[in-house]
């Protein structure tokens, strides 16, 4: 795939750019492209290609973009990047209470007295809850499951911070439990299991709804998201 992507799309650049490039220049950058397996020349340009290409939602294309765009930066600004990355990695960890992200023992809406202790909303990861808040709408608090149930990759309950929710749950004072796994099949899986294990504690467990998009058409939303969005209803 590497391959016809460089074949591909290499002389429409080169095109694109107007630049002329005889018959046999373009021969050997086609065979030079061909050779790496479509890969872009340079070990350290290379690297970090592969570097981005690791992060979600970055393909080849974007990751090389990100990475001329690195290369053509001053100095401090690249060394300044690849400082955060480090600093990132070296102070942050999971709140031992809710396994937000934090660089203390415990976060900050974990410490905030403010919130709400009656309320749990359950996500599988730690980004999800930075969604949630930006909505400003939730003031309780959050348990992130670090994933989602999936038997056939085989991730069952001990693979995730369900042992951990279930002690907080019963240690009092929780009346509500909020689960905003993702609307997926590992997702619902999670949700049904949970929904399972926490009811005869005698807390109260709700799903989000799911619905349309805000500002969508009905026209053009799948089946199950219209199926949604009508059992997710409410009164006016
Ligand atoms: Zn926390």
């Amino acid at each position: 795939m590497g391959r016809e992507q460089g074949e591909q799309d290499r002389p429409a650049d080169v095109r694109e750019q107007g630049a002329p490039l005889s018959e046999t220049a373009r021969g050997k950058k086609r065979e030079k492209a061909g050779d790496q397996d479509g890969k872009i020349s340079g070990r350290a340009l290379g690297r970090m290609v592969e570097a981005f290409m690791r992060l979600p939602g970055i393909g080849r294309k974007s990751a090389e973009r990100l990475a001329f765009a690195v290369l053509g930066m001053p100095k401090e600004e690249a060394n300044s990047i690849a400082q955060a990355i480090v600093d990132l990695k070296n102070s942050s960890r999971y709140c031992a209470e809710c396994n937000n992200i934090t660089e203390d023992e415990i976060c900050g809406i974990c410490r905030d007295e403010k919130r709400d202790r009656t309320l749990v909303c359950v996500v599988e990861e730690p980004s999800n809850i930075l969604v949630l808040e930006k909505t400003g709408t939730f003031r309780g608090r959050y348990h992130a499951l670090l994933g989602a149930l999936s038997p056939l990759d085989g991730i069952g309950p001990e693979d995730l911070k369900i042992d951990s929710l279930m002690d907080r749950l019963r240690a009092g004072g929780v009346k509500e439990v909020i689960i905003a796994t993702n609307p997926t099949v590992k997702g619902e899986t999670t949700a049904l299991y949970l929904s399972r294990l926490i009811k005869p504690l005698g807390i109260i467990v709700s799903r989000i709804a799911y619905g349309l998009p805000v500002g969508g058409d009905i026209e053009y939303a799948d089946e199950n998201t219209v199926q949604r969005a009508l059992q997710g209803r409410r009164e006016m």
